[in-house]
């Protein structure tokens, strides 16, 4: 019998949830990621409490719940001012779209409900005694390093797909090998992602090239041929292989990350953005790396270098000056030069279309943009000092030559 020393905080203010459980006659522990990252002495994020008793009983057991998830079993118990999910202990049937069961049915039995986990590593429960229960050898799996499937691997993935991208994401979260036979279902069943949703494909891509071995698990969903089955990935196996000769673990945020994979494909600044909408990112994380990717694009020495840096802010700077360095560009002075402009935004300029009339300089029309934009130019471009008077010089000698 295997007992955690010392539980985790989180754990600690939730065991009063699990005894009051208990002492109403049902069974509770923690169980999932949770569990598994207490167990490799990671820090925990969430805190899943899994338990014999229904829905309803739970509700009956505490004053304070609400209902977050009862169709799936899942009731938020309210504790000490901290929400926590319970779940009923459930077996999943039908799958007949690869991706949902047809049918939850709730169950009083641990061992059932563990047994519909995707991986032993992911399959342990934690009583509020601190002892580990541990029905697929996930402990020696976690101690050697090893992702593997609970039971029939084939029959897993066939019930839900996303778990073979789930597979590849803990190989990289977790620096993990994927277990032959896991990773021989992957690689036969890789067509059953694409029944699987975008949204949820790029969860799970993004955690993977976020964790602290993307290069692992990116060769993992490569050599399975996964990426076949991802948005714009069809076909590009050669240029995403190349990606992993770099160090991708000093990736950062999604931005770089796209950004990262938007250069690999050789994407131009103008593709970027149909590419991106076919994974369903967000349209501000569109904008940033098409952002990035200009000022990512740009020759040493670029003439318009200032401007891209200017348009693209401080934070794609920051990103791009981080994706060149994971290429093997040294680009820090694009920083430099970033936080040396004069003016960071077209608010900052020293004078105003709106004082320009007031003065009599330039009447309303089409003229007045044209002027502005070339003052704010040669302002980043420091041809120009950002003071009113400067300004108005320059807007005077502007109208002379014209
Ligand atoms: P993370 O650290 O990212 O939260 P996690 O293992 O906790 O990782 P969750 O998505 O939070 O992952 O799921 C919690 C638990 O639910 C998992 O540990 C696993 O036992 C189970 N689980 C989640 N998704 C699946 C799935 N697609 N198939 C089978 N079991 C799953
Ligand atoms: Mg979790």
């Amino acid at each position: 019998m295997v007992q955690i020393e010392k539980m985790p905080q989180e754990f600690e203010d939730a065991r009063a949830v699990l005894q009051k459980i208990e002492d109403a006659g049902f069974d509770a522990f923690f169980v999932g990621g949770s569990v598994r990252d207490t167990l490799l002495n990671k820090p925990i994020h969430d805190v899943d409490i899994a338990s014999s008793a229904y829905p309803a009983e739970i509700k009956h057991i505490f004053k304070k719940t609400v209902d977050t998830g009862i169709e799936h079993g899942t009731v938020m118990v309210i504790h000490d001012g901290e929400g926590y999910e319970v779940t009923t202990f459930r077996t999943e049937s039908g799958y007949q779209d690869f991706r949902r069961p047809d049918q939850v049915t709730f169950v009083r039995s641990l061992k059932e409900d563990l047994m519909r986990r995707d991986f032993t590593i992911n399959a342990f429960a934690l009583k509020e005694d601190r002892t580990v229960i541990d029905i697929f050898d996930g402990l020696s799996d976690l101690e050697h390093k090893i992702i593997r499937a609970v039971g029939d691997p084939h029959e897993r993935f066939h019930e839900d797909a996303l778990r073979m991208m789930r597979a590849v994401r803990f190989a990289s979260q977790l620096d993990f090998k994927i277990e032959a036979k896991t990773l021989k279902a992957i690689e036969e069943n890789n067509m059953l992602l694409g029944k699987i949703s975008v949204e949820r494909i790029l969860v799970e891509f993004e955690k993977m090239m976020l964790g602290s071995k993307p290069n692992r698990g990116l060769e993992d969903m490569l050599t399975t041929k996964l990426n076949e089955y991802c948005p714009g990935f069809k076909d590009r196996s050669k240029e995403l292989y190349q990606l992993t000769k770099y160090p991708l673990e000093l990736l950062e945020n999604p931005e770089q990350v796209w950004t990262m994979i938007a250069w690999s494909l050789k994407l131009t600044p103008q593709e970027v953005m149909p590419f991106l909408k076919q994974w369903k990112t967000s349209n501000d994380l569109i904008k940033n790396v098409s952002a990035t990717l200009q000022v990512l694009s740009m020759d040493k020495n670029d003439q318009n270098e200032r401007l891209a840096l200017f348009n693209a802010g401080e934070a794609n700077v920051v990103n791009a000056v981080r994706v060149a360095q994971i290429l093997g560009m040294n680009r820090e002075a694009w920083l430099d030069t970033y936080q040396n402009l004069q003016i960071k935004d077209t608010h900052e300029m020293a004078i105003t279309g709106k004082e320009l009339i007031q003065k009599g300089i330039i009447k309303p029309g089409p003229q007045m943009g044209q002027v502005l934009n070339r003052l704010k130019l040669m302002v980043i471009n420091d041809e120009l000092k950002n003071e009113s008077l400067a300004l108005l010089n320059a807007v005077n000698k502007l109208q002379k030559d014209d």
